[in-house]
């Protein structure tokens, strides 16, 4: 019995052109399933698409906006019709805003909860019906440290990343009795495009982090690969509405 094997599975990453969702989407991938990528950034793909390429599984990208309701259907109703299911849903995709709260526009707000939470819920409504027909599935939340901690520059992703942490124990107790596994992930500080901006942005993040992480050095997307691996196969089976923290150990010390 191989618990991790997930030949013949079909997963959608949200934000897998790139930073965590790519380390992710190489997870689930090297356990054999086919996957679909998705976000604005057709160009960033390709290099995502050749890594995948290389684990030997079929690998695509879906243009999808995952604002917008209708592009968070087409990209389910699409990898159906490419892959013909669909078993695994990493909602990934996410962006940040660093300003003082007072600093923030109502526009603004509204982009980061859209990005980071109700994308999440619109691709998780739309999986639905495909998991449920194919008598069960996997979905997998990025939530972050912020779900835990507050910081003075983070107001929105602060509330949309606790939010995350939130709705994914809703959706684990709705979806449980159509055997859908929802679960969240907390990343801890992981050197991606995001965080290249934030350490332009926010001084001494670096060697902060650095200090702070008790392993004592930034994680990387290949970081979170083996937790992808868990949560989007069997052996995650009777593990359900968690967040579990892959931090090097930054949200246990003080
Ligand atoms: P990146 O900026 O490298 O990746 C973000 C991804 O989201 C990109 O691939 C981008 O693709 C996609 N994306 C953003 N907006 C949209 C949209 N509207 N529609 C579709 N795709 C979109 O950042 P990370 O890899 O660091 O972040 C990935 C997730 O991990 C986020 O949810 C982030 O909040 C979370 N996280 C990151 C941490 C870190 O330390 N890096 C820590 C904790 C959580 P495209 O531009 O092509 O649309």
């Amino acid at each position: 019995m191989n618990l991790f094997d997930l030949t013949g599975k079909v997963a959608i990453v949200t934000g897998g052109n790139g930073g965590i969702g790519l380390g992710m989407a190489e997870g689930i991938a090297s356990c054999g399933a086919s996957i679909v990528i998705a976000g604005r950034n057709a160009e960033k793909a390709q290099s995502a698409l050749q890594a995948l390429g290389k684990l030997g599984v079929q690998a695509r990208f879906i243009r999808a906006d995952v604002t917008r309701k209708a592009d968070c259907q087409a990209l389910v109703s699409q990898t159906a019709e490419a892959f013909g299911r669909v078993d695994i849903l990493v909602n990934n995709a996410g962006t940040s805003i660093r300003k003082m709260p007072q600093e923030f526009t109502e526009e603004e707000w509204h982009h980061v909860l859209d990005t980071n939470l109700t994308s999440a819920f619109l691709c998780s409504q739309a999986a639905y019906p495909a998991m449920k027909q194919a008598g069960g599935g996997k979905m997998i939340n990025i939530g972050s440290m912020m779900s835990l901690f507050g910081a003075p520059f983070a107001t929105p992703y602060a509330a949309s990343k606790g939010g995350i942490v939130q709705m994914t124990r809703a959706l684990a107790t709705a979806w449980a009795g159509d055997n859908i596994q929802v679960n969240a992930v907390l990343p801890g500080w992981i050197d991606t495009e995001l965080t290249q901006r934030a350490r332009e942005q926010v001084n001494e993040l670096h060697t902060h982090v650095e200090r702070r992480t008790p392993v004592g050095r930034w994680g990387v997307p290949r970081d979170m690969s083996g937790v992808a691996a868990f949560l989007a196969s069997s052996a995650s089976d009777f593990v359900t509405g968690t967040a579990i923290p892959v931090d090097g150990g930054f949200s246990t010390a003080i």
